[in-house]
Protein backbone atom coordinates (compact mmCIF):
# COMPACT_ATOMS: atom_id res chain seq x y z
CA UNK A 1 0.00 0.00 0.00
CA UNK A 2 2.79 2.35 0.63
CA UNK A 3 4.85 1.61 -1.78
CA UNK A 4 1.76 2.01 -4.45
CA UNK A 5 1.11 5.73 -3.11
CA UNK A 6 5.11 6.21 -3.14
CA UNK A 7 5.17 4.77 -6.72
CA UNK A 8 2.64 7.40 -7.59
CA UNK A 9 3.47 9.78 -5.94
CA UNK A 10 7.11 10.08 -7.64
CA UNK A 11 5.57 9.02 -11.02
CA UNK A 12 3.44 12.61 -9.73
CA UNK A 13 7.35 14.49 -9.13
CA UNK A 14 7.35 17.25 -10.84
CA UNK A 15 11.01 17.44 -11.69
CA UNK A 16 12.57 17.08 -15.84
CA UNK A 17 14.85 13.90 -15.79
CA UNK A 18 17.88 15.90 -17.20
CA UNK A 19 19.75 18.08 -14.23
CA UNK A 20 20.88 20.97 -16.18
CA UNK A 21 17.06 21.90 -17.46
CA UNK A 22 16.01 21.57 -14.33
CA UNK A 23 18.45 24.04 -12.60
CA UNK A 24 17.73 26.23 -15.61
CA UNK A 25 13.87 25.88 -14.95
CA UNK A 26 14.13 26.74 -11.39
CA UNK A 27 16.53 29.26 -11.87
CA UNK A 28 14.12 31.36 -14.61
CA UNK A 29 11.02 30.28 -12.54
CA UNK A 30 12.54 32.06 -9.22
CA UNK A 31 13.78 35.33 -11.40
CA UNK A 32 10.83 35.83 -13.06
CA UNK A 33 8.36 35.09 -9.54
CA UNK A 34 10.53 37.86 -7.48
CA UNK A 35 8.34 40.97 -7.75
CA UNK A 36 5.20 39.08 -7.26
CA UNK A 37 6.86 37.21 -4.15
CA UNK A 38 7.44 40.41 -2.82
CA UNK A 39 4.25 41.86 -3.42
CA UNK A 40 2.51 38.30 -1.53
CA UNK A 41 4.90 39.24 1.56
CA UNK A 42 3.25 43.25 1.92
CA UNK A 43 -0.37 41.36 1.61
CA UNK A 44 1.15 38.82 4.45
CA UNK A 45 1.84 41.72 6.32
CA UNK A 46 -1.39 43.60 5.51
CA UNK A 47 -3.33 41.11 6.27
CA UNK A 48 -1.54 39.83 9.71
CA UNK A 49 -1.84 43.37 10.79
CA UNK A 50 -5.45 43.41 9.60
CA UNK A 51 -5.92 39.89 12.19
CA UNK A 52 -4.55 42.20 14.84
CA UNK A 53 -7.33 44.88 14.40
CA UNK A 54 -10.06 42.84 13.73
CA UNK A 55 -9.24 40.44 16.50
CA UNK A 56 -8.48 42.93 19.02
CA UNK A 57 -11.94 44.53 18.20
CA UNK A 58 -14.21 41.48 17.46
CA UNK A 59 -12.64 38.61 20.24
CA UNK A 60 -12.36 40.97 23.49
CA UNK A 61 -11.43 38.36 25.55
CA UNK A 62 -9.00 37.56 28.52
CA UNK A 63 -6.51 35.85 26.12
CA UNK A 64 -5.56 38.31 23.59
CA UNK A 65 -1.91 38.69 25.16
CA UNK A 66 -0.65 35.61 23.64
CA UNK A 67 -2.05 35.45 20.29
CA UNK A 68 -0.41 39.10 20.07
CA UNK A 69 2.72 37.36 21.50
CA UNK A 70 2.74 34.74 18.43
CA UNK A 71 1.47 37.68 16.26
CA UNK A 72 4.31 40.55 17.23
CA UNK A 73 6.82 38.14 18.48
CA UNK A 74 7.20 35.50 15.49
CA UNK A 75 4.81 36.09 12.75
CA UNK A 76 5.73 39.81 12.09
CA UNK A 77 9.86 39.57 12.16
CA UNK A 78 9.40 36.24 9.97
CA UNK A 79 7.61 38.69 7.74
CA UNK A 80 10.20 41.11 7.54
CA UNK A 81 12.89 38.93 7.50
CA UNK A 82 11.30 37.65 4.22
CA UNK A 83 10.52 41.19 2.84
CA UNK A 84 14.51 41.96 3.31
CA UNK A 85 15.51 38.98 1.70
CA UNK A 86 13.43 39.22 -1.43
CA UNK A 87 15.58 42.46 -1.62
CA UNK A 88 17.59 41.60 -5.47
CA UNK A 89 20.79 40.95 -3.72
CA UNK A 90 19.62 38.60 -1.43
CA UNK A 91 16.78 36.72 -3.16
CA UNK A 92 18.73 34.53 -5.21
CA UNK A 93 20.82 32.73 -2.74
CA UNK A 94 18.45 33.06 0.48
CA UNK A 95 14.54 33.17 -0.47
CA UNK A 96 14.33 29.92 -1.39
CA UNK A 97 15.99 28.19 1.83
CA UNK A 98 14.80 30.87 4.02
CA UNK A 99 11.19 30.38 2.99
CA UNK A 100 10.80 26.86 3.32
CA UNK A 101 11.60 27.55 7.16
CA UNK A 102 10.00 30.75 7.45
CA UNK A 103 5.92 29.52 5.85
CA UNK A 104 5.79 26.98 8.22
CA UNK A 105 7.28 28.49 11.38
CA UNK A 106 4.23 31.21 10.45
CA UNK A 107 1.50 28.33 10.04
CA UNK A 108 2.43 27.25 13.60
CA UNK A 109 1.87 30.72 15.12
CA UNK A 110 -1.43 30.30 13.66
CA UNK A 111 -1.57 27.00 15.30
CA UNK A 112 -0.27 28.01 18.41
CA UNK A 113 -3.13 31.28 18.27
CA UNK A 114 -5.88 28.43 17.64
CA UNK A 115 -4.73 26.52 20.77
CA UNK A 116 -5.19 29.35 23.36
CA UNK A 117 -8.07 30.81 21.84
CA UNK A 118 -11.64 30.12 23.53
CA UNK A 119 -14.04 28.25 22.16
CA UNK A 120 -15.95 30.35 20.90
CA UNK A 121 -13.21 31.72 18.95
CA UNK A 122 -11.36 28.85 17.69
CA UNK A 123 -13.47 28.46 14.28
CA UNK A 124 -12.71 32.04 13.50
CA UNK A 125 -9.12 31.55 14.00
CA UNK A 126 -9.06 28.08 12.40
CA UNK A 127 -10.14 29.20 9.24
CA UNK A 128 -6.84 31.73 9.03
CA UNK A 129 -5.14 27.72 8.66
CA UNK A 130 -7.46 27.42 5.36
CA UNK A 131 -5.89 30.62 4.36
CA UNK A 132 -2.44 30.15 5.02
CA UNK A 133 -2.54 27.07 3.46
CA UNK A 134 -3.45 28.61 -0.04
CA UNK A 135 -1.13 31.23 0.47
CA UNK A 136 1.68 29.18 0.85
CA UNK A 137 0.09 26.86 -2.35
CA UNK A 138 -0.15 29.96 -4.57
CA UNK A 139 1.43 33.28 -3.33
CA UNK A 140 4.99 32.69 -2.46
CA UNK A 141 6.56 31.43 -5.71
CA UNK A 142 7.27 27.67 -3.83
CA UNK A 143 7.49 24.68 -5.63
CA UNK A 144 5.07 22.01 -5.86
CA UNK A 145 6.91 19.94 -3.54
CA UNK A 146 7.78 22.67 -1.21
CA UNK A 147 4.20 23.72 -0.78
CA UNK A 148 3.30 20.20 0.23
CA UNK A 149 6.36 20.02 2.77
CA UNK A 150 5.51 23.47 4.10
CA UNK A 151 1.06 22.51 4.25
CA UNK A 152 2.22 19.06 5.62
CA UNK A 153 3.95 20.80 8.46
CA UNK A 154 0.91 22.92 9.24
CA UNK A 155 -1.02 20.20 9.17
CA UNK A 156 1.12 17.83 11.76
CA UNK A 157 1.28 20.91 13.94
CA UNK A 158 -2.73 21.45 13.90
CA UNK A 159 -2.90 17.35 14.30
CA UNK A 160 -0.30 17.22 17.44
CA UNK A 161 -2.24 20.36 19.03
CA UNK A 162 -5.72 18.42 18.27
CA UNK A 163 -3.99 15.18 19.18
CA UNK A 164 -2.65 16.29 22.58
CA UNK A 165 -6.04 18.00 23.76
CA UNK A 166 -5.41 21.59 23.43
CA UNK A 167 -8.27 21.83 20.86
CA UNK A 168 -11.49 20.47 21.84
CA UNK A 169 -12.63 17.66 20.09
CA UNK A 170 -15.13 18.39 17.55
CA UNK A 171 -13.98 21.39 16.08
CA UNK A 172 -10.62 20.17 16.11
CA UNK A 173 -12.01 16.85 13.96
CA UNK A 174 -14.00 19.45 11.72
CA UNK A 175 -11.22 21.88 11.01
CA UNK A 176 -8.58 19.47 10.50
CA UNK A 177 -11.14 18.06 7.82
CA UNK A 178 -11.79 21.36 6.63
CA UNK A 179 -8.07 21.80 6.15
CA UNK A 180 -7.58 18.65 4.14
CA UNK A 181 -10.05 19.41 2.11
CA UNK A 182 -8.97 22.67 1.22
CA UNK A 183 -5.22 20.99 0.98
CA UNK A 184 -6.35 18.52 -1.90
CA UNK A 185 -7.66 21.42 -3.83
CA UNK A 186 -4.64 24.03 -3.26
CA UNK A 187 -2.82 21.10 -3.71
CA UNK A 188 -4.52 19.97 -7.34
CA UNK A 189 -4.01 23.65 -8.05
CA UNK A 190 -0.54 24.18 -7.50
CA UNK A 191 0.51 21.27 -9.39
CA UNK A 192 -1.16 21.72 -12.23
CA UNK A 193 -0.08 25.54 -12.37
CA UNK A 194 3.76 24.13 -12.09
CA UNK A 195 2.77 21.95 -14.78
CA UNK A 196 1.36 24.28 -17.05
CA UNK A 197 4.85 26.64 -15.92
CA UNK A 198 7.29 23.78 -16.92
CA UNK A 199 5.92 22.68 -20.40
CA UNK A 200 5.86 26.98 -21.13
CA UNK A 201 9.49 26.54 -20.03
CA UNK A 202 9.79 23.72 -22.66
CA UNK A 203 7.81 25.15 -25.43
CA UNK A 204 10.18 28.54 -24.70
CA UNK A 205 13.17 26.81 -24.90
CA UNK A 206 11.78 24.50 -28.04
CA UNK A 207 11.25 28.03 -30.17
CA UNK A 208 14.60 29.50 -28.41
CA UNK A 209 16.21 26.48 -30.29
CA UNK A 210 14.11 26.33 -33.36
CA UNK A 211 15.35 30.31 -33.55
CA UNK A 212 19.13 29.54 -33.46
CA UNK A 213 19.64 26.60 -34.97
CA UNK A 214 20.06 26.13 -38.92
CA UNK A 215 17.20 24.00 -39.99
CA UNK A 216 18.83 21.83 -43.12
CA UNK A 217 22.52 21.45 -41.57
CA UNK A 218 21.12 21.47 -37.32
CA UNK A 219 24.37 23.56 -36.98
CA UNK A 220 23.70 27.00 -35.17
CA UNK A 221 22.43 29.54 -37.89
CA UNK A 222 24.03 33.34 -38.21
CA UNK A 223 21.99 34.99 -35.37
CA UNK A 224 23.22 32.38 -33.03
CA UNK A 225 26.55 32.61 -34.24
CA UNK A 226 27.16 36.42 -33.74
CA UNK A 227 25.87 35.80 -29.87
CA UNK A 228 27.74 32.62 -29.23
CA UNK A 229 30.49 33.97 -30.84
CA UNK A 230 30.69 37.47 -28.76
CA UNK A 231 30.25 35.49 -25.28
CA UNK A 232 33.16 33.03 -26.72
CA UNK A 233 35.53 36.73 -27.38
CA UNK A 234 34.75 38.25 -24.24
CA UNK A 235 35.42 35.12 -22.19
CA UNK A 236 38.82 34.68 -23.94
CA UNK A 237 39.25 38.10 -23.57
CA UNK A 238 39.36 37.48 -19.83
CA UNK A 239 40.99 33.93 -20.02
CA UNK A 240 43.63 35.60 -22.50
CA UNK A 241 43.76 31.87 -24.64
CA UNK A 242 44.23 32.79 -28.52
CA UNK A 243 40.87 31.68 -30.47
CA UNK A 244 41.11 30.35 -34.18
CA UNK A 245 38.22 30.53 -36.59
CA UNK A 246 38.42 28.25 -39.66
CA UNK A 247 36.12 28.97 -42.64
CA UNK A 248 35.41 25.97 -44.50
CA UNK A 249 34.23 26.13 -48.19
CA UNK A 250 32.77 22.95 -49.64
CA UNK A 251 34.62 22.87 -53.37
CA UNK A 252 32.89 23.51 -56.69
CA UNK A 253 29.36 22.89 -55.24
CA UNK A 254 27.43 24.43 -57.31
CA UNK A 255 28.48 21.82 -60.45
CA UNK A 256 27.51 19.34 -57.51
CA UNK A 257 24.06 20.58 -57.69
CA UNK A 258 24.45 21.22 -61.33
CA UNK A 259 25.28 17.33 -61.86
CA UNK A 260 23.26 15.84 -58.85
CA UNK A 261 20.08 18.19 -58.17
CA UNK A 262 19.54 20.47 -55.91
CA UNK A 263 18.00 17.66 -53.38
CA UNK A 264 21.36 15.49 -53.58
CA UNK A 265 22.96 18.88 -52.74
CA UNK A 266 20.52 19.38 -49.45
CA UNK A 267 21.34 16.24 -48.27
CA UNK A 268 25.52 16.16 -48.72
CA UNK A 269 25.17 19.48 -46.40
CA UNK A 270 23.51 17.68 -44.42
CA UNK A 271 25.89 14.76 -44.51
CA UNK A 272 28.83 17.25 -44.14
CA UNK A 273 28.02 19.42 -41.68
CA UNK A 274 27.60 16.89 -38.24
CA UNK A 275 31.16 15.57 -39.88
CA UNK A 276 32.87 18.95 -39.54
CA UNK A 277 31.51 19.72 -36.31
CA UNK A 278 32.59 16.41 -34.96
CA UNK A 279 36.22 16.75 -36.61
CA UNK A 280 36.78 20.84 -35.55
CA UNK A 281 35.70 20.94 -31.93
CA UNK A 282 37.56 19.92 -28.76
CA UNK A 283 35.41 21.88 -26.21
CA UNK A 284 31.17 22.15 -25.81
CA UNK A 285 31.72 26.07 -26.12
CA UNK A 286 33.39 25.61 -29.46
CA UNK A 287 31.26 26.92 -32.23
CA UNK A 288 30.70 25.34 -35.70
CA UNK A 289 27.82 27.25 -37.60
CA UNK A 290 26.47 27.89 -41.27
CA UNK A 291 28.04 30.44 -42.30
CA UNK A 292 25.82 31.05 -45.46
CA UNK A 293 25.24 28.86 -48.67
CA UNK A 294 27.50 25.98 -48.71
CA UNK A 295 30.06 27.84 -46.14
CA UNK A 296 30.45 26.54 -42.51
CA UNK A 297 32.38 28.62 -39.59
CA UNK A 298 34.35 27.03 -36.73
CA UNK A 299 34.88 29.52 -34.09
CA UNK A 300 37.32 27.32 -31.18
CA UNK A 301 38.96 29.03 -28.00
CA UNK A 302 41.88 28.36 -26.34
CA UNK A 303 42.57 27.13 -30.04
CA UNK A 304 46.69 28.10 -30.65
CA UNK A 305 48.00 28.46 -34.63
CA UNK A 306 49.10 24.88 -34.75
CA UNK A 307 45.57 23.55 -32.87
CA UNK A 308 44.10 25.38 -35.61
CA UNK A 309 46.36 23.80 -38.18
CA UNK A 310 45.73 20.51 -37.42
CA UNK A 311 41.59 20.85 -37.02
CA UNK A 312 41.60 22.35 -40.27
CA UNK A 313 43.33 19.02 -41.61
CA UNK A 314 41.69 16.66 -39.78
CA UNK A 315 38.22 18.81 -41.33
CA UNK A 316 39.75 18.52 -45.07
CA UNK A 317 40.38 14.72 -44.54
CA UNK A 318 37.13 13.69 -42.76
CA UNK A 319 35.24 15.38 -45.26
CA UNK A 320 37.32 13.50 -48.36
CA UNK A 321 37.08 10.65 -46.17
CA UNK A 322 33.34 10.44 -46.74
CA UNK A 323 33.97 9.64 -50.08
CA UNK A 324 31.03 11.44 -51.45
CA UNK A 325 30.81 11.12 -55.30
CA UNK A 326 31.77 14.26 -57.14
CA UNK A 327 32.13 13.94 -60.75
CA UNK A 328 31.43 17.42 -61.58
CA UNK A 329 34.51 18.49 -58.91
CA UNK A 330 37.87 19.50 -60.19
CA UNK A 331 39.72 18.43 -57.36
CA UNK A 332 38.92 14.93 -58.02
CA UNK A 333 36.31 12.61 -57.68
CA UNK A 334 34.73 13.09 -54.76
CA UNK A 335 33.37 15.91 -52.16
CA UNK A 336 36.21 17.80 -50.86
CA UNK A 337 36.12 21.12 -48.77
CA UNK A 338 38.65 23.86 -48.64
CA UNK A 339 39.66 25.37 -45.16
CA UNK A 340 41.07 29.10 -44.23
CA UNK A 341 42.05 29.39 -40.70
CA UNK A 342 43.20 32.38 -38.71
CA UNK A 343 44.27 32.68 -34.86
CA UNK A 344 44.11 35.83 -33.29
CA UNK A 345 44.39 36.69 -29.30
CA UNK A 346 41.55 38.20 -27.98
CA UNK A 347 43.90 39.77 -25.14
CA UNK A 348 45.11 42.13 -27.41
CA UNK A 349 41.87 43.49 -28.65
CA UNK A 350 41.29 41.39 -31.76
CA UNK A 351 37.59 39.85 -32.22
CA UNK A 352 35.84 38.25 -34.71
CA UNK A 353 35.66 40.49 -37.49
CA UNK A 354 39.30 40.23 -37.91
CA UNK A 355 38.85 37.11 -37.22
CA UNK A 356 36.74 35.90 -39.72
CA UNK A 357 38.29 38.66 -42.62
CA UNK A 358 42.18 36.91 -42.08
CA UNK A 359 40.44 33.58 -42.54
CA UNK A 360 39.21 34.70 -45.57
CA UNK A 361 42.10 35.50 -46.90
CA UNK A 362 43.49 32.18 -46.29
CA UNK A 363 40.68 30.03 -47.72
CA UNK A 364 41.01 32.22 -50.79
CA UNK A 365 44.55 31.17 -51.13
CA UNK A 366 43.57 27.45 -50.11
CA UNK A 367 41.08 27.75 -53.38
CA UNK A 368 43.84 29.20 -55.10
CA UNK A 369 45.79 26.44 -54.43
CA UNK A 370 43.76 23.92 -56.34
CA UNK A 371 41.14 23.33 -53.42
CA UNK A 372 41.30 20.12 -50.88
CA UNK A 373 43.09 21.84 -49.00
CA UNK A 374 43.96 24.13 -45.92
CA UNK A 375 45.40 27.33 -45.36
CA UNK A 376 46.36 29.44 -41.97
CA UNK A 377 47.21 33.12 -41.85
CA UNK A 378 49.61 33.99 -39.80
CA UNK A 379 48.98 37.30 -38.45
CA UNK A 380 51.83 39.85 -37.58
CA UNK A 381 53.13 40.24 -33.89
CA UNK A 382 50.47 42.08 -31.85
CA UNK A 383 50.54 45.85 -31.55
CA UNK A 384 49.65 48.72 -32.16
CA UNK A 385 49.03 49.70 -36.11
CA UNK A 386 48.10 45.64 -35.75
CA UNK A 387 44.67 46.06 -37.76
CA UNK A 388 46.30 48.37 -40.65
CA UNK A 389 49.12 45.95 -41.26
CA UNK A 390 46.11 42.78 -41.70
CA UNK A 391 44.63 45.12 -44.13
CA UNK A 392 47.85 45.82 -45.51
CA UNK A 393 48.91 42.43 -45.95
CA UNK A 394 46.13 40.80 -47.04
CA UNK A 395 46.95 41.27 -51.05
CA UNK A 396 50.51 40.12 -49.46
CA UNK A 397 49.10 36.99 -48.55
CA UNK A 398 47.37 35.72 -51.49
CA UNK A 399 50.43 36.64 -53.61
CA UNK A 400 51.95 34.55 -51.48
CA UNK A 401 49.77 31.97 -51.49
CA UNK A 402 49.73 31.77 -54.99
CA UNK A 403 53.39 31.59 -55.15
CA UNK A 404 53.48 29.05 -52.40
CA UNK A 405 52.62 25.53 -54.06
CA UNK A 406 52.95 23.29 -51.98
CA UNK A 407 52.96 25.14 -48.75
CA UNK A 408 49.58 25.30 -46.45
CA UNK A 409 50.68 28.17 -44.14
CA UNK A 410 50.79 32.10 -45.02
CA UNK A 411 52.93 34.07 -43.14
CA UNK A 412 52.84 37.51 -43.36
P1 LIG B 1 34.07 26.98 -55.05
O1 LIG B 1 34.78 25.69 -55.25
O2 LIG B 1 34.85 28.13 -55.60
O3 LIG B 1 33.65 27.21 -53.67
O4 LIG B 1 32.78 26.92 -55.98
P2 LIG B 1 31.32 26.65 -55.54
O5 LIG B 1 30.54 26.23 -56.72
O6 LIG B 1 31.29 25.76 -54.37
O7 LIG B 1 30.88 28.08 -55.03
P3 LIG B 1 29.79 29.08 -55.56
O8 LIG B 1 29.79 30.23 -54.60
O9 LIG B 1 30.00 29.39 -57.00
O10 LIG B 1 28.41 28.30 -55.44
C1 LIG B 1 27.92 27.90 -54.21
C2 LIG B 1 26.77 26.97 -54.48
O11 LIG B 1 26.25 26.46 -53.30
C3 LIG B 1 25.65 27.65 -55.21
C4 LIG B 1 24.40 27.19 -54.51
O12 LIG B 1 23.49 26.62 -55.38
C5 LIG B 1 24.89 26.16 -53.55
N1 LIG B 1 24.12 26.21 -52.31
C6 LIG B 1 24.13 27.15 -51.36
N2 LIG B 1 23.25 26.84 -50.38
C7 LIG B 1 22.70 25.66 -50.71
C8 LIG B 1 21.69 24.81 -50.11
O13 LIG B 1 21.16 25.10 -49.02
N3 LIG B 1 21.36 23.68 -50.75
C9 LIG B 1 21.95 23.34 -51.94
N4 LIG B 1 21.57 22.20 -52.51
N5 LIG B 1 22.85 24.12 -52.54
C10 LIG B 1 23.23 25.26 -51.94
MG1 LIG C 1 31.30 29.64 -51.13
MG1 LIG D 1 32.21 26.37 -52.55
Amino acid sequence: MVGTVLAAARRLRLRFPDAGLERQFTGSYRAAARPWVRISILVALCTTLGFAVIDHWLLVGPRLAHPDLWRFGLQIPLILIMTVLTSPRLYARWYSPAIQIAAPLFGVGTVLMAVEATPAQLPLIAARLVLAAFFFYFMLGLSFGAALRTNAALIAAYAIAALSGAIAFPVAVYSLFVLLCANVIGAAGCYALEHANRVAFLERQRLKEMASRDALTGLSNRAALEEQAQALWQQARISGEPVSVLLIDIDYFKAYNDRYGHLAGDYCLRVVAPVIHAAATRHARDIVARYGGEEIIAVLSGCDRATASAAAATVVAAVKALNIEHLASQAGSCLTVSVGAATLSAADGHGQEQAVRLADIALYAAKARGRDGWMAYDPPAAGPGAETTFEADAAAAAEAAAAAGAGQRLSA
